[in-house]
């Protein structure tokens, strides 16, 4: 099926700030076939790649990654905001768009030398992914990929990492 996703994304002028446009993805989940193919697409990507797990980060990351590893029947790893993982974590921290944050994840999520691919809503400046791939290499896990339903490539965020392979549905300029 051959879907144009920019269809079931609102653009939603100055949210949550003046001058950003909020690219909002929820209509695509609300609809049963079009989520499905978004998952699909993502996931056929993450296969080529090579994936054993996907890394989502919080919160969108999750909505995005999970059914991408359960359609490969791989594992998902949480990557999350400070202080919501129970046990030993490593964390970075980041620059968005708009503010800045960290993630964390736990020091046993990803098994040395696995291959990992990063699922997410939408990479703006690539700070998040940044942040995310940065965890994963001091876990020992190699990023092979990362899988975005929408790119803002005015933000330059390819630039930031060369050598990282990324894959996104859509793109707004
Ligand atoms: P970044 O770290 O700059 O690549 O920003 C990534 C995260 O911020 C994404 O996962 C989005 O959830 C959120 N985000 C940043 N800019 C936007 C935008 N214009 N529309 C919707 N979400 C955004």
């Amino acid at each position: 099926m051959t879907v144009d996703f920019k269809k079931y994304i609102a653009s939603v002028q100055d949210f949550p700030n003046k001058g950003i446009v909020f690219r909002d993805i929820t209509p695509i989940l609300s609809d049963g076939e079009i989520f499905r193919a978004a998952t699909h697409e993502l996931a056929e990507y993450a296969k080529k790649r090579g994936a054993d797990v996907i890394v989502g980060p919080e919160a969108r990351g999750f909505i995005v990654g999970c059914p991408v590893a359960t359609e490969l029947g791989v594992g998902f790893v949480p990557a999350r905001k400070p202080h919501k993982l129970p046990r030993e974590v490593e964390r970075a921290s980041y620059d968005l768009e708009y503010g800045s944050n960290s993630l964390e994840m736990h020091k046993d999520a990803i098994k040395p030398g696995q291959k990992v691919v990063i699922c997410d809503d939408l990479m703006a400046t690539a700070g998040t992914l940044h942040a995310a791939i940065e965890l994963i290499e001091r876990l020992g896990g190699e990023v092979v990929g990362a899988a975005f339903y929408v790119e803002l490539p005015d933000l330059k965020g390819r630039e930031k990492l060369p050598n990282v392979d990324i894959f996104s549905l859509v793109q707004y300029h």
